[in-house]
């Protein structure tokens, strides 16, 4: 039995881990991938406070991690926790074959790219069509694509993109972004970034391999077919919640519902980071909740006795 379970690696988990460790209390971090979670695939993170040039999403994930991995936390990768159980005072996770027992849990397990559900878009995933400009960017070269969304994770990978592409069409079903301010004026000053406004990705066509992309106008309903080798899909998230008990509530959108000590509805039970109904979406957000959540579960196992309060010192 350790102390703590943190479930998700993302900087919210990352970071509970770092206190907790520090704290001298025994956590586990486990991750159904490796860590690092959506961060690790932003180009460049410029909001970032200590970074005044920016820092690949990458890069900082590998620190925390190094930082959190130097105080001590257990960190287990391809470790996907498939059902929380919570029985009497013990969080059970279970994964596969395998289960973990904690006194304290804390959900740290963020959000995965919304699909759009069209004819064609699971069949060209990885043929043309990807959620990761980061990762995939490199493949279009010198080639035309298009970006569907208007939030700023969109437009944000539309101007990582416009790097390597001919030419970027940002599909937006409204006449106006939903992506920050200033992100839109960098777009807007792209020569290779063009608007495509009221329209809607309706159908993927290609053989092998992604050809063209069929978009509607949703004001004159007329379509229209661009010939295109790549489509990236920026169009929401939905949070990774599939695998908690009923004890824990959920808000109407399925993000876990917590009080403002991050405290879920189930005892011993936190939350932090994007999984977190109301949380703001950001690195250094999703880190300072990471924090708190890790500082709360200390108290939480301070007052059931399994820890004995802190005394002062360095901490
Ligand atoms: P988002 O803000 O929810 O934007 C999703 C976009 O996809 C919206 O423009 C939405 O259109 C569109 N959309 C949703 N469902 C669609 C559908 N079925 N068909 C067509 N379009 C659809 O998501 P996000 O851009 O991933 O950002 C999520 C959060 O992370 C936000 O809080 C954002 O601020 C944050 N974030 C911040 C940064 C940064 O600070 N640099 C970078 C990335 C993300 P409507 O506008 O019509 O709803």
């Amino acid at each position: 039995m350790t102390d703590v379970l943190i479930i998700g690696g993302g900087p919210a988990g990352l970071t509970a881990g770092i206190y907790l460790c520090r704290a001298r209390i025994k956590a586990m971090l486990l991750e159904q991938q490796t860590v690092g979670g959506q961060a690790m695939l932003s180009p460049l993170i410029e909001n970032y406070p200590g970074f005044p040039d920016g820092i690949e999403g990458a890069t900082l994930m590998e620190r925390m991690k190094e930082q959190a991995e130097k105080f001590g936390l257990e960190i287990l990768s391809f470790q996907g926790v498939e059902q929380l159980l919570i029985e009497g005072d013990k969080k059970i996770a279970v994964s596969g074959a395998k289960s973990f027992e904690a006194r304290s849990a804390i959900i740290t397990a963020g959000r995965s790219p919304k699909k759009l559900g069209i004819p064609g878009e699971t069949e060209f995933t990885g043929r043309g069509v990807s959620y990761c400009a980061t990762c995939d960017a490199p493949f279009f070269r010198d080639r035309e694509i298009i970006v569907v969304g208007g939030g700023d994770a969109a437009i944000e990978e539309s101007l990582h993109l416009a790097s390597f592409a001919s030419k970027v069409t940002v599909v937006h079903r409204r006449s106006e972004l939903r992506a920050s301010e200033y992100l839109e004026e960098r777009a807007r000053a792209n020569p290779k970034i063009e608007f495509l406004f009221n329209s809607e990705l309706v159908e993927l066509r290609g053989e092998k391999t992604l050809s063209s992309a069929v978009i509607l106008n949703n004001l004159t309903g007329e379509k229209q077919e661009l010939p295109v080798s790549g489509v990236f899909l920026y169009v929401g998230n939905v949070p990774n919640t599939g695998f908690l008990p009923a004890e824990v509530d959920l808000d109407e959108n399925g993000y876990v519902k917590t009080n403002d000590r991050l405290e879920t509805t189930a005892p011993g039970v936190f939350a932090a980071g994007d999984v977190r109904s109301g949380s703001r979406k950001q690195v250094i957000c999703a880190a300072a909740e990471g924090a708190q959540a890790a500082m709360n579960a200390q108290g939480y196992l301070e007052s059931t006795g399994a820890r004995k309060p802190y005394e002062g010192g360095s901490n």
